[in-house]
């Protein structure tokens, strides 16, 4: 079975006062289409880098990465959002909605994007799917945490993406509207199949997914199936 992430030799560095400083360190790894997985490691391990790369956010420095069959690494800047439009759906910790928009408008941002048609009912659907079909016409200031974080799982699900990551989706968040949030996602994979691939310090979290990979010093140092089917 064609992998739906395909990682070789991936590496990353920085120059930063005429030092090269190297964040990932030829990683290599797989992931199957529609299974769950973890990154976790300590902090500035180079997770939320290897997020973006395999998101085709950012560019790497060496190495190949293959998103549904499509080499992003030889791709532009331009093309790679394309990609991204057509398969990917991103959750950041720090929700990155666009402030003078709102929830609503949020929403709809990709579903433009895409060119597709009646984007105002699908945006709609989607805030009440994460149940914020009251909270359309807010601004992002004028929302949650919680709130903020659901209007960014109803982006990043409105274009029904083959795999979603998520950089510490529950990192900002209490207890309760953590679990909400953990659940929108794991039901996606459950109803649509999509593949989650989500960087996390939350070892429930974690455990919930059915594999873990560890990331140190920019290296993989360990995956192992958590035993969850
Ligand atoms: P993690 O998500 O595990 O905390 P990151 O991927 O955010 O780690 O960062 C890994 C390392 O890369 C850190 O040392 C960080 O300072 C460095 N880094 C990240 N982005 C840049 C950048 N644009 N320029 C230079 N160094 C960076």
């Amino acid at each position: 079975m064609t992998p739906i992430l395909h990682i070789q030799d991936l590496t990353k560095t920085y120059q930063s006062t005429g030092q090269t400083l190297t964040v990932l360190d030829h990683i290599n790894f797989s992931i199957t289409e529609g299974s769950t997985v973890a990154i976790v490691g300590p902090s500035g391990s180079g997770k939320t880098t290897l997020l973006g790369l395999c998101a085709g956010l950012d560019s790497s420095t060496s190495g190949l990465v293959e998103l549904n069959g499509i080499r992003l690494d030889t791709l532009n800047e331009d093309a790679r959002a394309q990609v991204r439009n057509q398969y990917v759906g991103f959750i950041f910790q720090n929700f990155q909605l666009l402030p003078t928009l709102t929830a609503l408008e949020n929403v709809m941002v990709p579903l433009e994007l895409r060119g597709e048609k009646h984007i105002k009912p699908r945006a709609l659907e989607l805030l009440d799917k994460v149940g914020l079909s009251d909270r359309s016409h807010h601004y992002p200031a004028q929302l949650s945490g919680g709130e903020q974080q659901r209007v960014s799982l109803a982006r990043a699900f409105s274009n029904r993406p083959k795999i979603l990551f998520a950089d510490e989706p529950t990192g900002n968040l209490d207890t309760e509207t953590s679990e909400k949030v953990v659940k929108l996602i794991f039901d996606l994979n459950r109803e649509a199949g999509t593949t989650l691939v989500l960087v996390t310090h939350d070892v429930d979290l974690a455990a919930k997914t059915q594999r873990i990979l560890k990331v140190k010093g920019g290296k993989l140092i360990s995956d192992e199936p958590t035993g969850v089917a």
